[in-house]
């Protein structure tokens, strides 16, 4: 039956070929051929058929418009069907994941990834979605799937932003579990988020917004709110909201995006009180941005006007002379005593915005670690899980900084990731098992990951290196040592060698790295302050006196000592981005790969050279040939003669005395496999289509 369904969703690809292309590039004639596969994804495109596969991974191209294929009939049409059934969705590999982690018991999790506006949130909400609409429920169970599809719209609120790339582009790295129970409920959740660009908040480009959560509430607020938080409705009043110059954006509605938010937040189970404290330090952050210092008569930083000290003091509740003293003030301890040095008004100034940047900072992981509260599933019984990774895409603007370096370093981590789960483990596995294989050569990235990670002299050593010379290094100093030490090494340009490996000049204070994705220029200006973060301890002093919950919660008194010095910002990802791997390393993984088609956010336009460029970074056709060249099932010989096929053959029904191998063996040569369709390894069975798995499925159900 089966069978006879994929066979006829083939022959009717097959048929209408010519007009939208095949839907999986295994079945492509020249599949090593780039044109070939670029064509194919571009015709399909143009009939907006968005998805293909190679194998069991995921290839999506961005329509930019909104298609008519993610209905709930469409969900029901692709549940529980066959992978290769039905034409290529992301409902169809939600469906197949599913149906593998119920099955075989074990934890999954699928990597998203692609550039800043390919596609990847919206992908990992399409699966969410698929995930509550159509896993059993019961009306308990409907309370966790509302607050895992609410989750969104707030974290989207508060951790994406316009940028020039994507007008909805998320600042943050987000990896979900959604976790089952053994009926496949969805019966909970948990969210871990990466690096916040917190910078955003007191500098945007231009061209570009603050998170968006600042322009809702100034647009949307009702009216008894706004006077409760001082705020005036023109975001244009806000110094932290005019620096990008495009606080209105047509394709965002700030007004109903707010009462979205709102209405989730009281679903997710915030309390009025948090709601107001929340709400209070959105507001409070606008107004220190407005918070203007005139130099006194000794030449130090005094405060300008006193109106949106006021609010900063009402709305956090810290009495208007400690937070004035604490915005102007460097507390220095001596032997005995406490002395208070005054700061200049550049310090003044740098003060302040790091106080803005580490209080949003801060709220954002309170916000996340509410939402997993009431995510939290408190059952202790066995649970399987579905995580999803949604991280920030490779990134290029015309300025490239710390931030892009640290989404970048991601993005070679991730690769690198990849490349260790399947490209290698794949070849591994078939030497191991002793097929006969002929190796496909690949780019390893690794030789990037350790340029920049790697102990004691990639280029994060470096950065903490200089961090911890305070009055001494800077930028420059940190750029001159990269010079030396890194001089010679192949993926690393800087002004003085960038003739001779790019042919491309460098400006004097840029450093360029050869990515897997593409080349990056980043300009060395801020590394070291951003990778410090320095906070004065005074100010933290100061926010530990507040009466907002939230403050005191994200400023606590338990904080490690401040004398010791706290991990640089680069450090701090770098061990989270480990934690990631190791997750992620446990687990089974599933990929989609998102592509963007054109710079301009336009539908119906496909940039050939721009996909191109994506289809290689992306490892799209290194990928094809492993998966054209190998096996797409694999099973250790007695899980798949126990727990699966035994009953299909006499021999090995009810018992088999023999060795599992002779078990398989006997057992395929009564099914009928042809010798080309399976090989034996040492301990495992390697099946080369999944149809031929489909079928035996099927005789199972027979
Ligand atoms: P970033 O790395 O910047 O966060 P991203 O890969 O997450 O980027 P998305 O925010 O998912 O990109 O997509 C950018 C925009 O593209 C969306 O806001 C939406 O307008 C459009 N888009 C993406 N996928 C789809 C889709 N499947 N259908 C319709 N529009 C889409
Ligand atoms: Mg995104």
């Amino acid at each position: 039956k089966t069978c006879n369904r994929i066979l006829r969703n083939m022959e009717a690809s097959l048929t209408a070929r010519d007009r939208v292309g095949i839907q999986d590039f295994v079945l492509l004639d020249a599949y090593t051929s780039e044109s070939a596969f670029l064509d194919n994804l571009r015709k399909r495109f143009h009939e907006n058929l968005i998805y293909t596969y190679i194998g069991t991974l995921l290839v999506s191209v961005n329509p930019y418009k909104d298609l008519d294929i993610y209905s709930k009939k469409q969900m029901d049409t692709y549940m529980g069907v066959n992978f290769f059934e039905l034409p290529p969705h992301i409902y169809a590999l939600a469906d197949n994941v599913f149906r593998t982690m119920q099955s075989e018991f074990n934890n999954h999790f699928i990597l998203i990834s692609g550039e800043s506006g390919s596609g990847k949130t919206e992908a990992s909400k399409k699966i969410l979605q698929f995930y509550a609409v159509s896993c059993p429920s019961t009306k308990l169970l409907n309370n966790v799937r509302d607050r895992l599809l609410l989750s969104n719209p707030v974290l989207e609120a508060f951790g994406n932003a316009k940028t020039l790339r994507n007008d909805n582009s998320s600042r943050f790295g987000k990896y979900m579990d959604i976790q089952f129970d053994h009926q496949g409920g969805a019966v909970g959740g948990h969210i871990l988020s990466y690096l916040l660009e917190k910078s955003r908040v007191v500098h945007q480009n231009h061209g570009e917004r603050n998170f968006h959560i600042f322009y809702q509430l100034v647009e949307g607020g009702e009216e008894d709110l706004l006077r409760w938080l001082g705020l005036e409705r023109n975001c244009k009043h806000y110094s932290y909201l005019v620096q990008g110059d495009c606080a209105k954006v047509s394709s965002i509605n700030d007004k109903s995006d707010w009462k979205t938010v709102r209405k989730a937040l009281s679903v997710i189970e915030f309390s009025e009180s948090d709601i107001e404290h929340l709400f209070g330090i959105i507001a409070s952050v606008l107004h220190m941005g407005n918070i203007k210092f005139d130099t006194d008569s000794r030449g130090y930083a005094a405060l300008s006007n006193n109106q949106e000290m006021h609010w900063v003091s009402k709305l956090l509740g810290i009495p208007n002379q400690v937070l004035q003293h604490g915005l102007t003030h460097r507390k220095i301890e001596a032997k005995t005593e406490e002395v208070f040095s005054p700061f200049s008004v550049d310090h003044a100034v740098f003060a302040r915005d790091a106080l803005a940047k580490a209080i949003y900072g801060r709220t954002f992981n309170w916000l996340v670690s509410k939402i997993n509260e009431s995510l939290a599933n408190k059952d202790s019984s066995r649970k399987t899980v579905i995580g999803l990774l949604d991280i920030y895409g490779f990134e290029v603007f015309s300025v490239n900084s710390f931030e892009q370096f640290c989404i970048n370093y991601c993005n070679e981590k991730l690769q690198q990731l990849f490349i260790q789960l399947t490209l290698k483990s794949e070849q591994e596995e078939y030497e191991v098992e002793g097929i006969e294989w002929e190796p496909v050569p690949y780019f390893n990235n690794k030789i990037i990951c350790d340029l920049v990670e790697e102990k004691f002299r990639g280029i994060i050593s470096l950065l903490d290196e200089e961090c911890l010379r305070p009055g001494e290094a800077t930028d420059l100093t940190f750029l001159e040592k990269m010079e030396e030490k890194m001089g010679g090494h192949p993926h690393f340009v800087t002004h003085k060698l960038a003739d001779q490996k790019t042919r491309k000049t460098l400006e004097r204070g840029d450093f360029r790295l050869l990515h897997y994705a593409g080349e990056v220029t980043y300009c060395v200006v801020g590394f070291l302050d951003k990778n410090n973060d320095l906070l004065y301890r005074y100010g933290k002093e100061v926010m530990r006196q507040s009466k907002n919950a939230i403050i005191r919660h994200c400023f606590p008194y338990s904080e490690p000592d401040t004398k010791k010095r706290p991990e640089t910002v680069v450090t701090q990802f770098k061990n989270s981005l480990l934690g990631l791997a190791e997750i992620l390393m446990s687990k089974e993984p599933w990929y989609v790969r998102c592509i963007k088609p054109n710079e301009a956010k336009q539908p119906a336009h496909f940039d050939d050279v721009l996909v191109r460029h994506q289809m290689k970074y992306l490892g799209l056709m290194e990928h094809l040939r492993v998966r054209r060249a190998g096996f797409a099932y694999r099973r250790k010989y007695d899980i798949f003669l126990q727990r699966w096929y035994k009953p299909l053959c006499p021999d090995t029904w009810p018992n088999w005395k023999g060795t599992a191998a002779e078990g398989v063996q006997r057992l395929v040569k009564h099914l009928g496999y042809k010798s080309d369709e399976y090989k034996m390894g040492r301990t495992k069975i390697f099946i080369r289509h999944p149809r031929t798995l489909f079928a035996t499925e099927d005789s199972l159900q027979v």
